[in-house]
């Protein structure tokens, strides 16, 4: 489903070249739970982006559901992004001037969904992560957890198949991560591929896979044997 060859992502800082990414080679296969982790600066998120086509590798390729996103223009990688990728920040990325329907309802209208039938989805999608009742709520008149859900149903509305998580957990308390992690792993378990960076082994531990990177190299995958 998701490949890369041979990455490399060199960022220039001052008269230096920063290998984000010294050459990484992997298959995420379809219907997979991954965690990312590493230590801090080892290139996760860099690798994340990519994935998320955020951003484009500076040598090698990257492939998304069969298509290359090397040298493709930004149209195209949005393109990409919009038909077969959900994304979930730590700091949740909600637009706060937007209310919970408006947030949700945000990736159907760059689809060019019509109104009624955005409305349906978002109502649907809050229904599933228990916010019906706050549709017509801003983030800022929610808890954390409740905000990290609206983003869940934003990041599902377009059904796309592939979830992408840059530390989903990290700015909230234990029991309200668990309940995050949760519906990562009923999303996993309904077939999409899941995507995390995680530096907390509990919350790695609900990944079948935990890929380990330092310095922009892989350094081992540990596979839960099941
Ligand atoms: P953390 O755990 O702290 O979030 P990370 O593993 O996510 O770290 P990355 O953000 O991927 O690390 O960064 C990897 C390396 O690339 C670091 O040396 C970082 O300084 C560098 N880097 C990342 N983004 C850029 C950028 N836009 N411009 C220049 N250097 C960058
Ligand atoms: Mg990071």
């Amino acid at each position: 489903v998701i490949r890369l060859d041979e990455v490399w992502k060199t960022y220039r800082v001052g008269s230096e070249d920063v290998h984000a990414l010294a050459g990484v080679s992997i298959d995420f296969l379809r219907g997979s739970f991954w965690a990312i982790m590493g230590p801090s600066g080892s290139g996760k998120s860099t690798l994340l982006n990519l994935l998320g086509c955020l951003d484009r590798p500076t040598q090698g390729a990257c492939y998304i559901q069969e298509q290359q996103t090397a040298g493709v223009d930004d149209d195209a990688l949005s393109e990409i992004r919009l038909r077969h990728l959900g994304f979930i920040f730590q700091s949740f990325n909600l637009i706060a001037q937007l209310s919970v329907r408006e947030n949700i309802e945000l990736p159907l209208f760059y689809l060019g969904w019509e109104a009624e039938r955005s409305r349906r989805r978002a109502e649907e999608l809050a229904a599933l992560v228990g916010l019906e009742e706050r549709l017509e709520h801003r983030p800022n008149e929610l808890s954390g957890g409740q905000q990290q859900r609206v983003a869940i149903a934003r990041a599902l509305a377009n059904d796309p198949q592939i979830i992408l998580a840059d530390e989903p957990t990290g700015n909230l308390d234990t029991a309200t991560g668990t309940q995050i992690m949760e519906m990562l792993k009923t999303l996993n378990h309904q077939g999409k591929t899941v995507i995390m960076v995680t530096h907390e082994p509990e919350i790695a531990a609900y990944a079948d896979h935990r890929l380990h990177i330092r310095d922009g190299l892989i350094d081992r995958i540990e596979s839960a044997d099941n």
